[in-house]
């Protein structure tokens, strides 16, 4: 394996990624929530940060990255939707676009909805996502700056990729959004065992990440708005996939588990 990783918990619940390519030494962090944690763990390893990848523009995954940029000259890779509010931005990329770290080359995919610009960072040679705040372990971003359908066409997106990439999100979420799942799939069997394992890991104080789009698909109602019977369970039998997804949002903004 040329690539190294490792999750570093930012804020109350934030992550940051680092991403390392062993045959070149280039090192990136995906999303800058705080230094200090981030900081440490490069010192921790005695690596050198050489590029900041940003997900979307919000203060809890920029506030990093200028302090980062300075103390390691980095360059700083964000999306080109979202250039003026992404201080310290030395590439403004649009989808397709290659993002290299080293010999590691990813591709930046559009995937609006939670902003109008996030973009997500696949490197499909080492089976990776990193998918920001528009895929979560069993959810997905709240739609802030995007009607919901927006996020799902975007999520529609990243469900189609292979079953087998790993996936970082920028959060964890997970036991909350596990609890809403079940609230509406009770009967999903993967979804039950996998809701088992977040509750054993979170109890442990283990992060739930990395997951794969293929548990996603299993397990994420968000994924499922264009099944017909989670559209029928939710009293919207026929509707558009864009309308249940919707719905899916808003009961999950009134959720409380
Ligand atoms: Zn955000
Ligand atoms: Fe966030």
């Amino acid at each position: 394996m040329s690539v190294e990783l490792r999750l570093i918990p930012c804020l109350a619940d934030n992550y940051a990624v680092l991403l390392r390519d062993t045959v070149t030494e280039a090192t990136a962090v995906v999303d800058a929530p705080e230094v200090a944690p981030i900081l440490a763990a490069l010192e921790r390893e005695n690596w050198t940060l050489t590029h900041i990848l940003v997900t979307h523009h919000h203060t809890d995954h920029i506030d990093g990255v200028v302090a980062l940029k300075e103390r390691y000259g980095a360059t700083v890779i964000g999306p080109r939707a979202e250039r003026d509010t992404i201080p310290g931005l030395d590439f403004a990329v649009v989808d397709g676009d290659p993002v290299a770290v080293g010999s590691l080359v990813g591709r930046v995919l559009e995937t609006p909805g939670h902003t109008k610009g996030h973009i997500v960072f696949l490197f499909e040679g080492e089976r990776l996502l990193f998918s920001g705040d528009t895929l979560f372990v069993m959810g997905c971003g709240r739609p802030f700056e995007c009607d919901p359908p927006v996020l799902w066409e975007s999520l529609t997106r990243l469900r189609a990729l292979p079953d087998d990439i790993s996936v970082y999100c920028g959060h964890e979420y997970t036991l909350a959004n596990a609890r809403f799942a079940l609230s509406v799939e009770p009967d999903n069997a993967e979804l039950q065992v996998r809701a088992k394992e977040v509750e054993a890991l979170r109890a442990a104080g283990k992060p739930t990440l990395p997951t794969t789009i293929g548990a996603e698909k299993a397990t994420n109602p968000f994924l499922h708005a264009d099944d017909p019977e989670l559209a029928a369970s939710l009293g919207l039998p026929g509707a558009e996939p864009g309308a249940v997804f919707t719905e899916l949002r808003a009961l999950k903004n009134r959720f409380k588990g």
